[in-house]
């Protein structure tokens, strides 16, 4: 295995600091509020984890909290705003409420411009710790309930040399059926415009035994959709490839599905294809973020593929897994993007015919290299490009979800939504509405009536 593993002494020691605090803070409540992607929702749940074993009562209500943590993403600006007007919110409360602690993480915590804007301007921020601490939770509420003045937890190592692997810590699932299963964590990849190696540090895998162990022991205890993380998670090296565990984690027996992201085009393998296409518990949903169709702008973005190979890809995943859906990433606006490039990417749009794309208008970080290259594009000509490639998009998923119309999909129900709708996932991660109660976490077959360019619709056939 690969990266630095925490010894199970100091894993050790975290949980009898843990049995030292639940006295202090037994009954209190604690919420997390969790911004940005996947990872960040299943390191909430480590934290989560952690912190009941502190003793705290985990609550979804920041209102009715004492302690208060922020889990931040720093991908885009955006996200980072609004974590920061999220912690903004506890201002006046924090004045009134001195027993009250506020305490954040994830990505943004990671990063020192962002870490001394936190102490300069928000000084009812109590305290901060980075993205590879979460196994230190027990010694960070230690530290808070015997602070005098605020902390950090952070490993202060130059971008891409930090990062550890822990196991033994408990975790606090949101879902009875659904769960993230990390499979490593960080990145190599130094995409020009990516803060994830610089927020999340290098490449380590978890062992393979400790990653089938749990997902094993999820579906023994009948969660039916795992969903195996990494930022880059077909470059996973934990004692098999990425084919390997994921053929693995999809052959314990009995009806459940395995998903896994993010992939790199360039690590995506034949071999994982012929696993999705064989193997009949992965779902056969791919999510294979291109960025671009310009080669000129692939280059700019350190991607390592060009267009034509990426194509070449599309084609083996659509040709061997026939009802695959194929979903993507792409960023319009990147420094330098012309006309000409933003053309070649809404032509490989229309020549591959993704299920979904997921568009971002590029967002400058601090420290990443695109943020300091030349002809950054200006906001309304992203906004247009951004306009164009919806447009072009909406009409292809259409005709894509139209040819559903008739048939009989397998769906996940994840029970009635906030509309008041019963919908859940087919093994193509689409969106299914249905006309009958059916359970959250049971598998139905739905009959597709109608069919939107979003989402599905149909009868519950059994
Ligand atoms: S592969 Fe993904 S996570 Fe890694 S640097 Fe590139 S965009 Fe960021």
């Amino acid at each position: 295995m690969s990266g630095c593993v925490v010894p199970e002494s100091e894993i050790a020691r975290q949980y009898s600091i843990a049995e030292s605090v639940r006295p202090m803070v037994a009954g209190t409540k604690a919420c997390i509020i969790t911004f940005g992607c996947q990872q960040n929702e299943a390191d909430s749940e480590r934290i989560a984890g952690a912190l009941r074993l502190c003793g705290y009562e985990m609550t979804e209500s920041p209102d009715e909290a004492k302690l208060i943590i922020i889990n931040t993403c720093a991908v885009r600006e955006h996200a980072e705003i609004r974590a920061l007007s999220e912690a903004g919110q506890f201002k006046n409360r924090k004045e009134r409420e001195r027993d009250l602690k506020i305490g954040l993480c994830g990505c943004m915590a990671q990063q020192a411009h962002r870490r001394e804007q936190i102490y300069k301007s928000y000084p009812y921020v109590d305290f901060v710790f980075g993205t590879d601490m979460h196994h230190r939770v027990p010694e960070i509420i230690k530290t808070m309930l015997g602070a005098k003045k605020r902390f950090s937890f952070i490993s202060e190592k130059p971008h891409g040399e930090f990062g550890v692997v822990s196991e033994g810590m408990p975790v606090l699932r949101e879902s009875g059926y659904r769960a993230w299963v990390s499979a490593m964590y960080g990145c190599d990849n130094f995409c020009t415009y990516c803060v994830v190696p610089h927020a999340r540090g290098h490449e380590r895998s978890r062992a393979k035994e400790d990653v089938l162990y749990e997902a094993k022991s999820l579906v023994e205890s009948g969660y039916k959709d795992i969903t195996l993380l990494g930022q880059n998670v077909n470059s996973y090296k934990g004692g098999c490839s990425f084919a390997e565990l994921l053929d693995a984690a999809a052959s314990f027996g009995g009806e459940y599905r395995v998903r896994f992201m993010t992939s790199h085009p360039k690590d995506a393998s034949s071999e994982l294809v012929d696993v999705i296409a064989h193997n009949p518990n992965v779902a056969h949903h791919f999510h294979l973020p291109v960025q671009s169709g310009a080669d000129r702008v692939l280059k700019l973005m350190n991607r390592r593929y060009t267009r034509a190979q990426y194509v070449e890809k599309a084609r083996e995943i659509k040709e061997k897994i026939k009802d695959v859906s194929l979903t993507t990433d792409i960023i319009c606006g990147f420094p330098g993007e012309t006309d000409a490039d933003f053309e070649q990417t809404l032509s490989l749009v229309r020549e591959i015919g993704f299920d979904m794309i997921f568009t971002f208008i590029y967002s400058p970080r601090p420290g990443t290299a695109a943020a300091k290259m030349e002809g950054q594009t200006p906001r309304a000509v992203s906004n247009a490009r951004f306009a164009a490639l919806s447009e072009a998009e909406n009409a292809i998923a259409q005709s894509i979800n139209d040819k559903y119309l008739g048939k009989t999909l397998r769906v996940l129900s994840d029970g009635m939504n906030k509309n008041g709708v019963y919908a859940g996932r087919s093994t193509q991660n689409k969106i299914v509405t249905f006309d009958k109660p059916v359970p959250a976490g049971e598998f139905t077959n739905v009959k597709i009536i109608t069919a939107g360019g979003y989402a599905l619709s149909g009868e519950v056939t059994e």
